[in-house]
């Protein structure tokens, strides 16, 4: 069933000669000894573990699904995958970029990121377990007590347990303010929980000894909204002093959804009868603290994007060769074949580069901010830091809706590649689409990633955080404006930036009279943003390209055209986008809602 070799040769680009991590490594101590040659071992490790074990389950894992039996609320996984979590934490995977202080390996969060892509291409569905057993990770270690790390983070780094993210409730999803989810303090500082939650990824499964939840409750008198939300730290095993399982905790799964992709997943509907938790990161605080979580599982969203447009990419590529159908319009290019391969026709090679272009721009993408996060967390200057924590927060939602959107457009071309085939499960591009499709709605819709990367990470703050990302882009357009083979990156590059500081001043001057303009512009908007940052990320790496150019290795050749591709036909969306950002509120919000 298809095929996913890991994409080595772009990702060692991206690291090494985009980015130059092994220099910038160097002016982060405990990064300072990571060299080439460890960063190439672990991602040929990586790539080996994916497409050798997990993915030969994706198909399978689909069509087979999880199985609850209702009557002992468990849930058991696809065939192999709890095999392949043994394999994975036997090989202490789960430990790659955690603190060594808590039995983590202590390796860059930029490497991490690249193995995460290669686990999201070769099984989206099985890598959600691991995926939110990091976001946990994360949000014990940077809010939890010193008993709570010491307890829970040497689990949770060695995969021994696995983690979720119990938020959403039947009637609150994107409006978190209005959960009903109760927690009664009790005498000895712990708490108990009632509440029912839905949608809950991993809530229930085969794969671990224990399940640490993290769930959103208020406490007694709490203020009412997301000003009276609190978190929890919720296992089902109660744990003993010395990690090892006691009691059973009434944290049930009552139901799994049938839904339209990513079936290896349990996504399940948990009820707590008084269970027991206790509070992590302070009364009321609950959002704060689950906000650690919730921005790890956008990039790791954003990731699954790449991860699949990529997968999609390589089967499509491999099948446009393959196949023939009629002749090239230029005259016959396989006189040996009664057609000719599909890879001759020009919409086909649209389609393909259009998923070659998503992908590589998302890696290079991905790559930066992951570097920027290693040096927001690491870096020994302070102001490098405030500065690198400024940019991840700008463009965390720019990674999950952009990338997202994208991997659903890319996985829909690669799809149409195959025809009809295509259409059809046993060839494997109908799944990617459907796996596609939820990563633009969990982890906060793509239109809430486009108010809170208009309103809250640009409006708020009045474009600063904006100004200064646009000040590399300028720094870049200027060391490179007179390099004539440059100008057909440069020049759009430079024109996008002029017309996102126009756009943005524009809508914060409407804003100001009709706050509907913001909801009424964000979606295009960023759109526009994603585009501009691509364009960067573009003429940075065709600049490598045209250096490379004589070196007779294609791989540059590649990435020229791909760029080129780029630039002349997926950026020019930004028109439209520009003139659908500017048309304003009204020829939405006229209508009365009895008149649709
Ligand atoms: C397979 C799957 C796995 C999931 N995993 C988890 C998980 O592990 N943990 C967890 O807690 N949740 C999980 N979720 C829940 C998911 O995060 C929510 O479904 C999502 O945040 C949207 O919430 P909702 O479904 O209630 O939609 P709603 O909030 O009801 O939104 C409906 C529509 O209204 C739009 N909308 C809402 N408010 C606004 C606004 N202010 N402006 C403009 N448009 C708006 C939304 O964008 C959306 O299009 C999962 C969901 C699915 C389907």
């Amino acid at each position: 069933m298809g095929q996913y070799v890991a994409p080595l040769r772009d990702m060692q680009f991206v690291l090494h000669e985009l980015l130059q991590v092994e220099n910038e490594f160097k002016n982060l101590p405990k990064y300072a000894e990571i060299d080439a040659d460890i960063i190439n071992q672990v991602l040929e490790e990586g790539g080996k573990f994916t497409s050798e074990v997990l993915f030969p389950l994706n198909h399978s894992g689909d069509r087979e699904g999880c199985h609850h039996d209702k009557a002992n609320h468990t849930v058991t996984t696809p065939k192999g995958f709890k095999e392949a979590y043994k394999q994975y934490v036997e090989a202490g995977w789960p430990a790659l970029s955690c603190d060594p202080e808590y039995g983590g390996q202590g390796l860059p969060l930029a490497l991490n990121n690249s193995f995460y892509e290669m686990l999201n291409s070769s099984n989206q569905a099985w890598t959600m377990y691991p995926g939110l057993s990091h976001g946990a990770y994360e949000c014990i270690h940077e809010h939890g007590t010193d008993e709570q790390k010491s307890l829970y983070l040497p689990k949770l780094i060695s995969g021994e347990w696995t983690g979720t993210m119990c938020l959403t409730e039947a009637h609150c999803g994107t409006d978190l303010g209005m959960l009903r989810s109760k927690a009664e303090p009790q005498a000895d500082g712990s708490y108990k929980i009632t509440g029912s939650k839905i949608f809950i990824s991993a809530g229930e499964h085969d794969m671990s000894h224990n399940i640490v939840h993290l769930v959103l409750a208020r406490l007694p008198g709490a203020p009412e909204g997301s000003k009276g939300i609190s978190l929890f730290i919720v296992p089902k095993f109660l744990p003993n002093a010395d990690g090892s399982n006691g009691d059973r905790n009434p944290i049930f799964c009552g139901a799994i959804e049938e839904k339209m992709g990513i079936h290896g997943n349990a996504t399940c509907q948990m009820n707590l009868d008084g269970a027991t938790g206790w509070l992590i990161g302070g009364p009321n605080k609950g959002l704060n603290a689950m906000f650690v979580f919730m921005n790890a599982a956008r990039l790791g969203v954003g990731m699954q994007g790449l991860g699949l447009t990529e997968v999609a990419y390589q089967n499509a590529l491999v099948y446009a060769k393959d196949r023939i159908q009629m002749r090239s319009l230029s005259g016959i290019k396989a006189p040996d074949r009664p057609a000719d391969p599909i890879i001759v026709h020009a919409d086909v090679r649209r389609m393909l580069l259009t998923a070659k272009a998503y992908a590589e721009g998302a890696r290079a993408f991905t790559g930066y901010v992951a570097l920027q996060l290693d040096k927001e967390l690491n870096h020994p200057d302070e102001e490098v830091r405030k500065d690198c924590a400024d940019e991840v927060a700008l463009l965390t939602p720019v990674i999950k809706a952009f990338i997202t959107d994208n991997a659903w457009t890319a996985t829909s071309e690669c799809l149409q590649v195959y025809g009809g085939h295509g259409f059809i499960s046993e060839w494997g591009m109908e799944q990617y689409v459907r796996d596609a499709r939820i990563n633009m709605i969990y982890e906060g819709t793509n239109t809430v990633q486009s108010l809170d990367l208009l309103g809250r990470k640009i409006l708020m703050d009045n474009g600063a955080k904006l100004r200064k990302f646009g000040a590399k882009v300028q720094a870049f357009v200027e060391a490179n404006g007179t390099n004539e083979e440059l100008a057909e990156f440069i020049t759009p590059l430079a024109d996008l930036g002029d017309k996102v500081t126009k756009l943005t001043m524009e809508i914060g001057m409407k804003a100001f009279q009709n706050p509907d303009e913001v909801g009424a512009a964000a979606v295009p908007y960023l759109r526009v943003v994603g585009h501009l940052v691509y364009a960067y990320f573009f003429a940075q790496m065709a600049k490598i390209a045209l250096e490379k150019k004589d070196s007779g290795d294609t791989f540059y050749t590649s990435k020229l055209a791909t760029a080129r591709f780029y630039i002349g036909r997926l950026l020019p969306e930004t028109a439209m986008l520009i003139r659908q950002a500017r048309s304003g509120s009204a020829n939405l919000m006229a209508l009365e809602a009895d008149l649709f």
